[in-house]
């Protein structure tokens, strides 16, 4: 059996109490972990402390940008070992793993050490506002011991989002993945250990949020920032949990996110997009739709194209080649996305596919497994359409005109993504621009340039992190003006 350590100062570490992690596919113990007490968490906040008063501290943009380069190569010389972490924890199809999340954590920590080599910390010089008389400028520094948290949807690409942009700008990091995949963490502990971070610089906690690891973490005092993903409650109790010390924080959060699709639509193009945009990773990413819009001139093709998309797909296990849909993450988010099935029929929707679980056989009755599901007949007013279910359904909305399907698409509390399909390039942007979103995307779903702002509106988040963004959240400015002698007037150099 697998046993998954804390990793607290270069070393791994066992506490007294131990939890077990399950698979989603069949139900089986995947690994036990060592629940991280105060104790280990107080250890892991003075290791990063000790990290950035060592020679950490004072390491230089070059050093840490060559460090984050050893880290990806270690990533990809460990893919084999951190796809099946990945899988083994999550259940997803082996191909979406492989594709999707480990070869982004590699990509990453690329991406941050180009922006941190073209950027550097000196980047950030201000003008000199007062002419001649004196030189202002602003040092860069790193925000200190920050604090990462992160779910189970992505665990791997999530976790190296920022714990890539914070070990960039000289932070040293400790990190607490969700209980539901703390596989891959482990082994991005190994890898940056041997790629020649300093002890100290990445430390990991396993546990859980309230009243574990997470807490002890988000509410210690040694913490200098918090940076987070997950869910909007959770980001809410974090923010309590840092108000005392008032730390930054930067967070990003749930969505429930608008897709609208226009008559003049390439509607092939469209309905594979729209699929993807629900389906992938069985709807459990925070950038999935889960409100489609459509013009009433092509409503009726939208939704037979995505029911017959719905029902191509085929869940099994993750190394299956014939299967392509996994289980939802554990029986309690079966038993929340089950719960969302029967309010939306209790509101009035139809179900034109899915609407429960699929009966399998064998190992595999015991896994969290759902259908993909889709409603019709709802309005904004329904439960369905206004929470977060976080599971592969969406519900789909008819509308006539472009004011309507905007006005429709911005009625919610959150703000992450939204994707507007058209030819028309005019409408394309008009609309994109209107979306009180962080993302909106035009003809495309989770095209990511990370280098270009990432985050939400309303419940959705607070900041934006991506390329140049990151380093502003992971560093503070010490503003320094140097007064210039010279014949100024009396009034003025008194
Ligand atoms: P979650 O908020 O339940 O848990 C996320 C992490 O926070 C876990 O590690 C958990 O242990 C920890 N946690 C929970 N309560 C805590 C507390 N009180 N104090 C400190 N830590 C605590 O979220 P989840 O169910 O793991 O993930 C799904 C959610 O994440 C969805 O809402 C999804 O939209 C969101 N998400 C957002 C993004 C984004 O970029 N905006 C990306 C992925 C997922």
């Amino acid at each position: 059996m697998t046993v998954l350590r804390n990793h607290v100062g270069g070393r791994f570490v066992e506490s007294g109490r131990t939890f077990d992690k399950t698979s989603p596919v069949d139900g089986t113990t995947v690994a036990v972990v060592h629940e991280a007490d105060a104790v280990i968490v107080d250890a892991a906040v003075a290791a990063a402390r000790r990290a950035l008063n060592g020679r950490w501290g004072t390491s230089s943009v070059a050093d840490r940008a060559a460090l984050l380069r050893r880290i990806a190569d270690g990533i990809e010389a460990r893919f084999e070992d951190l796809l099946a972490a990945e899988v083994g924890d999550t259940g997803k199809p082996v191909e979406l793993a492989r594709r999707l999340d480990v070869a982004r954590a590699a990509q990453n920590f690329r991406s941050f050490a180009d922006t941190i080599s073209a950027k550097g910390l000196d980047a950030f010089l201000t003008d000199t506002p007062d002419g001649g008389r004196a030189l202002n400028y602003a040092v860069r520094k790193p925000l200190g011991v920050v604090a990462v948290i992160v779910p189970w949807n992505l665990p791997l690409l999530l976790l190296t989002w920022k714990v890539a942009p914070a070990l960039a700008c000289g932070n040293a990091v400790v990190v607490k993945p969700s209980e539901e995949t703390p596989s891959s963490a482990t082994v991005l502990a190994e890898i940056i250990a041997e790629a020649g971070a300093p002890d100290g610089v990445f430390n990991l906690v396993h546990g859980f949020g309230a009243g574990s690891a997470g807490e002890l973490l988000t509410s210690h005092a040694g913490i200098d920032g918090v940076t987070f993903t997950g869910e909007s409650r959770t980001g809410s109790a974090i923010m309590k949990a840092v108000a005392p010390r008032v730390r930054p924080v930067s967070f990003e959060l749930g969505g429930k996110n608008a897709a609208l699709v226009f008559d003049d639509c390439d509607l092939d193009r469209t309905i594979e997009g729209l699929s993807r945009s629900v389906f992938t990773n069985t709807g459990q990413v925070c950038l999935c739709t889960e409100r489609v819009y459509v013009q009433r001139g092509v409503y009726d093709e939208v939704v037979s194209g995505l029911v017959e998309a719905a029902e191509r797909l085929r869940p099994g296990r993750p190394e299956d080649p014939a299967a392509n849909f996994g289980p939802l993450i554990s029986q309690t988010h079966r038993r929340k996305v089950m719960s969302y099935q029967a309010l939306a029929v209790e509101q009035g929707a139809k179900v034109v596919t899915g609407g429960g679980a699929p009966a399998l056989d064998g190992d595999l009755a015991a896994g969290a497994w759902i259908e993909p599901t889709l409603w019709t007949g709802l309005d904004n007013a329904a439960a369905v359409m206004r929470e977060e279910v976080f599971g592969p359904v969406a519900g789909i909305v008819p509308f006539d005109g472009e004011e309507e399907a905007i006005a429709l698409a911005n009625d919610t509390e959150y703000g992450l993504a939204a994707a507007v399909w058209t030819s028309d390039l005019d409408r394309g942007h008009r609309v994109a621009q209107r979306m009180d979103v962080g993302m909106a995307w035009v003809n495309a779903w989770y095209l990511r340039d990370l280098r270009s702002p990432f985050g939400g509106f309303g419940l959705s988040g607070v900041g934006r992190e991506g390329g140049e963004h990151s380093l502003h959240f992971y560093t503070s400015p010490t503003n320094v003006c140097v007064g210039l002698t010279g014949p100024w007037s009396a009034e003025e150099a008194s």
